[in-house]
């Protein structure tokens, strides 16, 4: 199959740039497009068909579900039952944007959308593509990341490319998305609510809301402990990896400087090809090493954004090993330091 990069001007959005992609969609096929948190991969949330083609497209296990993206809130009635009231004061406060609702669904999402699971996933995105491609095709779009299962996340158009050439009809192309990490999931299910997926919604932004929210034991774990099970089934498996091995060292600065530049060293003199990961404050304190700044520390927004380009820049490079700098874990560091020990595969040095 020929995949079309379909460029789309953000500044000067017309309905009829969205047509084809939206004709796609009602046609069961599906189509990459760009959201404020990462490039999602669409397909009609309401055929199971379309829901496979994700899944086969991806080669993702069929157990993870996907995500629901809406237009506007009302549609929550159409996809989901027993919606407690403080999901109408969520959707209120943080729609459209990076937040994910897991709501008990109703018969019309198939199985083979929620992985089989009795509960749905939905969110109302505030990009302009992708809502317009929503109302456009006139179908709720079930999208999960259009990464090839396991990689990090796209967050232009040239990574969907990278992953999924030849596999699906078409992508958008609008650029490269503001937040660069997907979304915060909040599980309303459950006699408390829980974040299953810290995001760019913090807890402390859900607490001006849901005053009783907690996190789910698996997204603050440090170690890899199979007691303890993600909820988010997205959660449970190897993520984000870049093909090199990635070890994360913890402590203060100037000691983690230290410590990833002999260690780097070291390897490196083994004829490894290594990187290192750092920071726009620390970049030019190694010596000798190829490194890459995945952002400010003073603005951990800039490190969410480039995180996932940089794990991928990463595998370009063809990098063996590769060792990183810890972030503070306020915040948006909260989702930052969870894709970043996911990707590491929990390989943690306490210095
Ligand atoms: P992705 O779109 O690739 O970010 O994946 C969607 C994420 O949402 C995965 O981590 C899923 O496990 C999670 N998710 C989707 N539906 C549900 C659900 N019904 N219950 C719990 N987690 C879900
Ligand atoms: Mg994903």
């Amino acid at each position: 199959m020929e995949t079309r990069v379909i460029p789309v001007d953000r500044e000067h959005l017309h309905r009829d740039m969205l047509a084809e992609a939206a004709q796609l969609l009602r046609d069961g096929e599906l189509v990459a497009f760009p959201t404020e948190t990462v490039y999602g991969l669409g397909g009609d949330a309401l055929d199971p068909d379309a829901s496979r083609r994700i899944y086969a497209a991806k080669g993702r296990p069929s157990d993870n579900p996907l995500i629901v993206h809406i237009a506007d809130t009302g549609a929550l009635r159409v996809l989901a039952e027993e919606i407690p009231p403080e999901a109408w004061e969520l959707a209120e406060r943080f729609w459209p944007g990076p937040m994910t609702m897991i709501l008990r669904k109703k018969a019309i999402v198939p199985d083979a959308t929620t992985g089989g699971l009795p509960t749905v996933a939905v969110r109302m995105p505030s990009d302009p593509v992708a809502a317009m491609l929503i109302r456009e095709s006139g179908v709720f779009i079930a999208a999960p990341s259009a990464n090839a299962s396991g990689r990090p996340s796209p967050t232009c158009a040239e990574h969907v490319y990278e992953d999924l050439n030849g596999r699906i009809p078409m992508i958008l192309d609008g650029g490269s998305v503001p937040i660069g990490l997907e979304s915060t999931i909040v599980d309303l299910t459950g006699e408390i609510p829980m974040v299953l997926r810290p995001g760019f919604i913090t807890i402390e932004q859900l607490r001006e809301v849901l005053p009783t929210v907690e996190y789910d034991p698996a997204v603050i774990k440090k170690v890899k402990d199979e007691t303890i099970v993600a909820k988010a089934p997205g959660m449970r498996y190897r993520h984000y990896a870049p093909k090199g091995e990635l070890t994360i060292f913890e402590g203060d600065l100037a000691a983690v400087v230290a410590r990833v530049q002999a260690e780097a060293e070291a390897k490196a003199a083994e004829g490894y090809r290594v990187a290192v990961l750092a920071s726009d404050e620390t970049k030019d304190l190694y010596r000798g090493l190829t490194v890459r700044s995945v952002g400010d520390r003073e603005e951990e927004s800039t490190v969410a954004a480039h995180l996932f380009e940089t794990l991928r820049e990463f595998d370009r490079m063809g990098a063996e090993y590769i060792y990183g700098e810890c972030f503070p874990e306020e915040g948006v560091g909260q989702a930052v330091m969870n894709r970043l020990m996911k990707a590491a595969g929990y390989r943690i040095v306490k210095i």
